[in-house]
């Protein structure tokens, strides 16, 4: 299996069965993102405390890349400082819009979204969630 394949796979996975999927009723921040391209809709949740994120979860309807990004994105930012999710959002974001080289060591299990770069309509719907999560962060 080539690596392209296996980030396929993956993404396809996270696609079907979305991690940490629901409700959050104690949650510190929400929000909703919508990217009309495509009709994807998320809603997160987050707990933060002292700077850190110490849950977060997501509900909605979308494509696969969407879902799939949105879960991904909840494994990576759980436990991490804001100033990390920060980092991990700049680095995610060059890699799909701004064709920056894959920075493994910060980017993670991200990594397997380089492909998507190719194709810009999809980029709207892997980023959706790193966007509202931006807007929960910050009100
Ligand atoms: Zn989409």
């Amino acid at each position: 299996m080539s690596l392209r394949e296996l980030y396929q796979e993956m993404i396809v996975d996270h696609g079907k069965q979305p991690r940490n999927f629901g409700l959050l009723p104690e949650a510190t921040h929400c929000e909703m993102g919508y990217n009309p391209l495509c009709g994807d809709k998320i809603t997160l949740y987050l707990v933060t405390n002292n700077g850190v994120i110490e849950s977060v979860r997501f509900e909605g309807v979308g494509c696969a890349i969407s879902v799939a990004s949105a879960s991904l994105m909840t494994e990576s930012i759980k436990g991490k400082s804001l100033g990390e999710v920060e980092t991990l959002f700049q680095a995610f974001h060059a890699l799909l819009t701004e064709g920056a080289e894959r920075d493994d060591a910060v980017l993670g299990k991200l990594a397997i979204f380089a492909g998507v770069a190719e194709f810009p309509i999809r980029v709207k719907c892997a980023t959706l969630a790193w966007h509202t999560l931006k807007a929960a962060l910050s009100k």
